[in-house]
């Protein structure tokens, strides 16, 4: 019997609540139960997380197309293990490990070799992959503007159809590829070595360093730890118990060719929440409202992004898709051509680490996350020499072998020149 195309939408959200409530996601990329048989490609397993919140700050019901995207081949950027030397096994500990290979984690390992320290480097030697958008003016005080490859003079937010509003602030998209070089050049320059590997945990040995333990049980020996390996890291850091929820924001992009590009290309859209269909849209099941966010890299080619800001529950990228493509049928765009689909999933809020433990945080294993909007790229990295100088500034003093002796007579590391408590 023919299913009427609500109905299987209805049936399909039904679906998606049972899953929920089973142990197993349904991976909506492949179709795949995870832990089912013969599920090669995208196999989502619970296991390796640290809890229930974890697992969604990981990627949730989402994980497959999150793996996806940050799985995506980069062959422009170099390897970091081809620039960086890699840690000596068997030397004396090192001052600081930095945990995780992002913008958060390239950043403070080269700000903390620059200020003195002996750091390294360990995590899984990946590109960046993400499309990060920046305020330019944010980037240039920086000092990295020259990793900004698209500028547009002005941006744009559309919240109805009155006047739309003009920012007066110009925008830039980051190349992912210049980022990572130019972070990447910065720890070559402070002499940050390299280990490639996941972490394992990382415990308080006898001798009162910190021990990192990698895969193959490599263990780096360490004064400090800090970890910033994104937002699900759970397994290596404790966040304070009965804090708010986490909540999602999720996008789907693409960047394509199109005919009949609405937008100026010189400005960039920051939000167009404009009512497109004035009819009900399909994946009416799922109310919460998007909006669009629309790069014009010309007249012709654009990458539009459909965004839930914030959710409790993800809103699925399969949703997103199908309102984007809705989207720009209603507003008769055509596409011809496709260079890229992104798939964003960015945890916001939640509870922040605890400030008890020895282990530092930092980026968004840190909650640095800006919790409305989803940005921390920026955050990160204008607080890192902030960060660097107070883990230095403890090091230096020689309390830390044993940074708990430090901490019993002068306070907690972690709420020094905090960048989560400012
Ligand atoms: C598609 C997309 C677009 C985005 N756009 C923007 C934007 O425009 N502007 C903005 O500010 N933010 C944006 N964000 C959010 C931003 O990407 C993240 O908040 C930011 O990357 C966090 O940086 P981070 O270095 O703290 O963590 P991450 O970038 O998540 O990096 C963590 C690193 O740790 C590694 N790692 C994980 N587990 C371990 C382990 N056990 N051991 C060792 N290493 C480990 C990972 O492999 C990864 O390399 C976007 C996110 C996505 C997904």
């Amino acid at each position: 019997m023919a299913v009427p195309r609500r109905s299987r939408r209805r049936a399909r959200a039904a679906a998606r609540r049972t899953e929920g409530a089973a142990s197993f996601p349904r991976c909506r990329a492949c179709g795949v139960r995870a832990g089912g048989a013969g599920s090669e490609s995208c196999v989502v397993v619970r296991e390796g997380f640290a809890d229930e919140e974890d697992y969604v700050k990981a990627g949730g019901s989402e994980l497959c197309l999150v793996r996806m995207q940050r799985g995506k081949a980069m062959d422009s950027q170099s390897r970091i293990a081809d620039k960086l030397p890699p840690i000596l096994l068997g030397n004396d500990p090192l001052d600081l490990v930095v945990i995780g290979c992002g913008p958060a984690g390239l950043a403070l390992a080269a700000e903390s070799a620059t200020l003195g320290l002996s750091v390294g480097l360990i995590g899984p030697d990946l590109p960046f992959t993400n499309n990060y958008g920046v305020w330019e003016d944010e980037f240039k005080d920086l000092g990295l503007a020259n990793c900004i490859e698209h500028v547009w003079k002005d941006t744009i937010i559309y919240l109805d159809d009155s006047e739309p509003i003009l920012i007066g602030r110009a925008y830039g998209r980051v190349s992912r590829h210049l980022l990572h070089e130019e972070l990447l050049d910065r720890c070559v320059k402070s002499g940050v070595s390299f280990l490639s590997s996941k972490v394992e945990n990382i415990f308080e040995a006898a001798d009162g360093y910190s021990h990192v333990v990698c895969e193959h049980n490599v263990v780096i020996p360490c004064r400090l730890a800090t970890v910033a390996s994104g937002a699900a890291s759970g397994k290596l850091l404790q966040y304070e118990v009965g804090g708010p929820r986490v909540s999602l924001q999720t996008a789907y992009g693409v960047e394509v060719e199109v005919e009949n590009n609405p937008y100026d290309p010189d400005l960039m859209v920051f939000m167009d929440y404009r009512d497109y269909s004035k009819q009900e849209i399909p994946c009416s099941e799922v109310h919460s409202p998007t909006f669009l966010y629309a790069m014009p890299m010309s007249s012709t080619r654009v990458f539009f992004e459909e965004t839930c800001l914030a959710s409790k529950e993800a809103m699925p990228f399969d949703v997103l898709k199908e309102r984007l493509m809705f989207r720009l049928q209603t507003m008769g765009v055509r596409i011809t051509k496709t260079y890229e689909e992104e798939w964003s999933y960015i945890p916001v809020g939640g509870s922040l680490p605890n400030t008890e433990q020895k282990n530092l945080a930092f980026g968004a294993a840190a909650c640095m996350v800006h919790p409305a909007t989803g940005y921390s790229v920026v955050r990160s990295l204008s607080e890192a020499p902030n960060y660097a100088s107070a883990i230095a500034n403890v090091l230096k003093a020689g309390q830390v072998k044993g940074a708990q002796a430090y901490e019993r007579s002068n306070g907690n590391i972690s709420t020094q020149g905090d960048p989560i408590n400012e």
